[in-house]
């Protein structure tokens, strides 16, 4: 089971105090989808590390949410403005992660940080069953990682298979098998070790001929 535990935070955009609930453990079931998300006993666990202030709608991590956390007047506007309309204590964890991607955007974040605030936003979804939605934060998440990768210094070289295949199982999630195909194409050229890295060259063609939902 994931346990959970309640916490106080305060918000760092409009000083309002907030009761949440944090991940203290997670039982995972073991194995891993192939878009590296992971299922936990009982209730899974992303929608309980995000959080969202439930006056103003700034949402993001734990380590949001402290006195360092420097939110810019503009930023503040932001989410009053946008962000507030929606703000409620009942949030779906898709609901949350997709105000903190927003929150992140704007705080200037780097895209590969952005691009996992909207995968685990698609995650959410598979567990809300929202079909639709998860195919939109897909492909916000694809674009955020594609971002990243063109700034060649913004991931690790060690790192820039992992993501080109994610970005590639990203693609053939939400149906695009072109692009898909296109993306695990270039995994094998992104790979600076073969003996540590076979496993995501071999997952990227698999996932091209004979398409696995989970890794085994
Ligand atoms: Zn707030």
């Amino acid at each position: 089971m994931t346990a959970l535990r309640k916490i106080e935070l305060r918000c760092p955009s409009c000083n309002h105090e907030f009761p949440s609930q944090t991940v203290v453990s997670t039982n995972w079931f073991g194995g891993k989808r192939t878009d590296f998300h992971e299922r936990a006993a009982g209730a899974q666990p992303w929608a309980y590390q995000v959080h969202m202030c439930d006056r103003c709608g700034y949402s993001g991590a734990e380590r949001d949410f402290t006195d360092q956390t420097d939110i810019s007047p503009q930023v503040r506007e932001r989410v009053w403005s946008e962000l507030s309309p929606r703000a409620q204590s009942v949030a779906t964890g898709s609901e949350k992660y997709e105000a903190a991607a927003k929150v992140a955007e704007w705080q200037g974040a780097d895209p590969r940080h952005i691009g996992d605030l909207w995968l685990r936003a698609a995650w959410c979804c598979v567990d809300e069953g929202d079909v639709e939605a998860e195919r939109y934060f897909r492909r916000l998440a694809a674009w955020s990682f594609e971002q990243a990768l063109e700034f060649y210094d913004s991931v690790p070289r060690e790192d820039r298979a992992v993501l080109a295949y994610l970005v590639g199982e990203l693609w053939r999630r939400i149906g695009d098998l072109t692009q898909a195909n296109a993306w695990f194409g270039l995994v094998a050229d992104e790979v600076i070790n073969l003996e540590v890295q076979q496993w995501i060259v071999d997952a990227a063609s698999r996932q091209q001929t004979d398409p696995r939902e989970w890794f085994v």
